[in-house]
């Protein structure tokens, strides 16, 4: 029976989390466990066998996790984009809207050479965002986005629509 258990099914949902009224998509529980995690893993890489991929990038925080179990299935180096703040080097910057406020992300400015290929990677899509603001990042330094993967989408949101209006290939493990 639990051969059958697909990635959703490991994902838990938190109500009223960080507010009410929120359903919180949490993957930790898809983290906990070793053939969840790494069905998840394997999932994300699958659309992009054969394509050269330079770099992965994740999105802070569960965009690490993630990211850095993919970026070492493909033999390549790892990238983060963190909250302003977090990085030690110099760095560029991207500001986006919240639902309430801004938020910023940063990423190192000799983390990516021009003409590399970048895998995007985090954990889940919902407005778009957090993901539009990486892709700027990557594309500032002269990066060029491959695809960009999440495990869960919230098409509702319009996540997927606004990546894909950017040129983007969108894939989600699921819905
Ligand atoms: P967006 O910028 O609106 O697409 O929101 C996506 C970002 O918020 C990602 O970095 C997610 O990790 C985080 N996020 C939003 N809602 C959830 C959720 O229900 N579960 C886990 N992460 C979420």
């Amino acid at each position: 029976m639990n051969n059958r258990k697909t990635v959703k099914d490991y994902i838990r949902t938190i109500v009223d989390f960080p507010h009410e009224g929120i359903l919180f998509r949490d993957v930790t529980t898809l983290f906990a466990d070793p053939r969840g995690f790494r069905m998840a893993v394997d999932q994300m890489l699958h659309p992009y066998a054969g394509q050269r991929i330079d770099k992965v990038v994740g999105l802070e925080a569960r965009g690490f996790i993630l990211g850095g179990a993919v970026a070492h299935q493909l033999g390549t180096g790892f990238v983060p984009i963190r909250k302003k703040g977090k990085l030690p080097g110099a760095v560029i910057s991207e500001e986006y809207q919240l639902e309430y406020g801004e938020a910023v992300v940063e990423v190192h400015d000799d983390a990516i050479a021009p003409g590399e290929t970048v895998l995007l990677v985090d954990d889940l899509l919902a407005t778009g965002g957090t993901a539009e603001a990486g892709i700027k990042l990557v594309e500032r330094l002269g990066g060029e986005i491959v695809g960009c993967a999440f495990v869960v989408d919230l098409p509702e949101l319009g996540g997927r629509k606004r990546l894909e209006k950017m040129g983007m290939d969108v894939h989600a493990l699921c819905d």
